[in-house]
């Protein structure tokens, strides 16, 4: 028997909505916060059920107990697929139709140039908490809440990887690195280093200790600009991680690329990731804090011809986003401050928080604050394989601008 990809648990109940939020949903949105539910009296339990608002059924979707994110709506009761008395049938039709779009979008890919990309990219392909990246002949499930281990079967996601990309060897599922068993081998064994494709370049990820699935698919695009722009330059990359932009600087014909991280692991990395693509290009390798080291070459005086900048995510949340603005800004400036006169500046954010105007208005500030002008060479965001619903303009996460200065 078939195992299927997504289960759940009788009794499926009917949870009523306090507020009013079907024009939201109507839109294309699929986050229901808590604030629209009532508190009180028994809560259901986290899994698979149905919303309705004023008794009228409106929904099936993933209710999560303990989160302020409280339901993620997988179909809504208007759709076609939708059958009120099958919910079996309906999960089915609809987990079919998201896989089949999903792997539509990432059968762009060629597989001779670019074997890494994210196949699952979450609500982003309408399947909530669900990440699934693709290394070479590895597969990489996680998630980002415990219920969706339930929800989402292992061994089904497994079959259905294997039937989409005939490829893949090995299924892996990664928990949160500070779990205790940090993830468990669905199909075959992870092996210790998998080395991967991106653009031509070769990567090297212990996957099973790495950030993430073992690797930030979301730069690709923007990496391959750098490669276009980094011919005979010095580059600084900060918050360097395992050197996705220093390989693509280096391929590119970097005279001398400096990598940043705080993590030493990560900037071994770097030097491995070197080795594999064969490049010959002077490396320094620096595992240092990045504002330490911001700082002190600017009381050094340094200078280089193009700097990156691609810092985690200083807005964990809508209150703090206040405050990462200014941190944005501040390491924005400290960079664009050691950039020569005509060089280049590349800007990143991967704060959902954020939104791009905001990113544009830090940009703009950290530029006054250097005292320099710039112009905009090119506007990034997340690849081809990190969609988001119109609708859901917070997950549009990732921003990168590259600029001049004048
Ligand atoms: N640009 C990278 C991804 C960067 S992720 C790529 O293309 O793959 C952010 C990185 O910042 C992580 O590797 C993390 O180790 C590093 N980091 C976090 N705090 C830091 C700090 N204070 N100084 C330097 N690096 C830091």
């Amino acid at each position: 028997m078939t195992v299927l990809p997504m289960t759940y648990e009788e009794p499926v109940q009917t949870i009523e909505l306090r507020r009013d939020v079907t024009k939201h949903l109507k839109r294309g949105h699929r986050w229901i916060f808590a604030n629209c539910f009532d508190e009180g009296g028994r809560q259901p339990k986290s899994g698979v059920h149905l919303l309705s608002f004023k008794g009228e059924l409106l929904a099936l979707g993933i209710w999560q107990g303990d989160t302020q994110l409280r339901f993620r709506v997988l179909v809504l009761a208007d759709e076609p697929i939708f059958r009120k008395n099958n919910i079996a049938r309906t999960l089915e039709l609809y987990f079919e139709s998201q896989w089949r779009k999903a792997v539509e979008i990432r059968r762009t890919f060629d597989l001779k140039i670019t074997n890494s990309f994210r196949l699952i990219n979450g609500e982003g392909d309408g399947l909530p908490g669900l990440i699934v990246d693709i290394y070479n002949d590895t597969a990489v499930i996680k998630h980002d809440h415990a219920i969706m281990e339930k929800i989402w079967n292992a061994q089904g996601i497994a079959a259905k990887i294997q039937g989409s990309f005939n490829q893949i060897q090995c299924v892996y599922l990664k928990r949160r690195n500070d779990e205790q068993e940090k993830g468990v081998n669905i199909v075959g064994t992870l092996a210790p280093e998998v080395q991967f494709l991106e653009n031509g370049a070769v990567f090297a990820s212990n996957i099973r200790d790495a950030a993430k699935t073992g690797f930030f698919l979301d730069q690709r695009d923007n990496r391959k600009m750098i490669q276009h722009f980094a011919n005979g330059k010095t580059v600084l990359n900060l918050f360097s991680y395992t050197g996705g932009f220093s390989i693509f600087a280096a391929k590119g014909g970097a005279k001398e690329v400096t990598s940043v991280d705080i993590a030493k692991v990560a900037i071994q990395a770097v030097d491995r990731n070197f080795a594999v693509n064969g490049l010959k290009t002077l490396h320094h390798d620096i595992a240092a804090d990045a504002f330490e080291y911001l700082e002190q070459q600017n009381v050094e005086k340094k200078k280089y011809d193009l700097v990156i900048t691609d810092p985690p995510s200083f807005a964990p949340n809508e209150k703090s986003v206040e405050q990462a603005k200014n941190a944005y800004a501040k390491v924005f400036a400290n960079s664009i401050k050691l950039v020569n006169n005509e060089g280049l500046f590349a800007a990143s954010s991967c704060s959902s928080h954020i939104s791009t105007a905001q990113f544009m208005e830090i940009c703009q500030e950290a530029f006054s604050k250097a005292r320099k002008k710039g112009t905009l060479v090119y506007m990034g965001g997340q690849p081809v394989d990190h969609p988001y619903p119109l609708a859901m303009e917070e997950l549009r996460y990732l921003k990168f601008a590259l600029f001049r200065l004048d």
